[in-house]
C-alpha cells in the first residue's frame, strides 16, 4: 500500500466540490461526505464507496475479490507502549500484513519511516491488550503518541493514519518539526476522540 496514494484521495475529496465530487469505485455512483473506502488488495490503492457498496461489504464480512472495506471503528486503548514493541519514537503505527508481518511506520515530514516488528513483542503486546487481536490486516492500524501532550493508543482505520501523515508533512517545520506541528497532532487526537463519541 502506498502512504501517497491514501493521502492523494483524501485531498481529492476535500478540494472537490459536491457537484464534482468523488464516485464510488465500485458501482460509479456519487459518494456524499464522509463515505467509506475500500482497499484494492491488487494496487494498494484506496477507492471511495457509496453507502450501499459499503454496506454490501459489512453484511459479506469485509472481502469480496479483491477489494476489502476499511472499517469505521475506532476503540481507544490503554497501557500499549511502542517501546514494548521496540519501536523507539513517540508517535508510529502499526498495522498487520497478510503473512501477520506486523510493520510499524513513524510519520515525518518526507512521509513515513518504516521498521518490521519482532513477532514475539507483537504477540506479547497483542495477549495484554486482546482487541488488538480483532485488528484487521491492511485496512486497520494501531496508533500511538506520547508527543506533547498525547497520550494516545487506538485501533483506527488505516485511512487516519495518512491523514495524520498529511498533517505532520503539512505542519512540519525546520529540524525538529517546529510548535505548530505537535499542536496540529493534539488537535488530530482530540478529533479522533470527539468522532468517535458522535457514533
Ligand atoms: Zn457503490
Ligand atoms: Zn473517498
Amino acid at each position: 500500500m502506498t502512504t501517497g496514494a491514501f493521502s492523494r484521495v483524501i485531498m481529492r475529496s476535500s478540494a472537490r466540490t459536491r457537484e464534482d465530487g468523488d464516485r464510488c469505485g465500485l458501482c460509479d455512483l456519487p459518494v456524499a461526505d464522509g463515505h467509506a473506502h475500500v482497499l484494492d488488495e491488487r494496487t494498494g490503492e484506496p477507492e471511495c464507496a457509496c453507502r450501499a457498496c459499503a454496506l454490501l461489504f459489512e453484511k459479506d464480512g469485509a472481502g469480496f475479490g479483491h477489494y476489502r472495506l476499511v472499517p469505521a471503528r475506532r476503540i481507544r486503548l490503554t497501557g500499549v507502549a511502542s517501546a514494548d514493541l521496540g519501536v523507539p519514537v513517540r508517535l508510529a503505527f502499526f498495522t498487520l500484513g497478510p503473512d501477520g508481518v506486523v510493520t510499524a511506520r513513524y510519520p515525518g515530514p518526507m512521509g513515513a519511516a518504516t521498521w518490521t516488528v519482532d513477532p514475539s513483542a507483537w504477540k506479547t503486546v497483542t495477549a495484554r491488550n486482546p482487541d488488538l487481536a480483532s485488528m484487521r490486516p491492511a485496512v486497520e492500524a494501531l496508533l500511538i503518541s506520547s508527543v506533547g501532550e498525547t497520550d494516545e493508543q487506538w485501533i483506527v482505520p488505516i485511512d487516519d493514519c495518512y491523514r495524520l501523515v498529511a498533517v505532520i508533512k503539512e505542519a512540519w517545520s525546520g529540524l525538529s518539526g517546529g510548535d505548530r506541528v505537535w499542536k496540529d497532532v493534539e488537535a488530530f487526537f482530540t478529533r479522533l476522540r470527539e468522532s468517535r463519541e458522535e457514533r
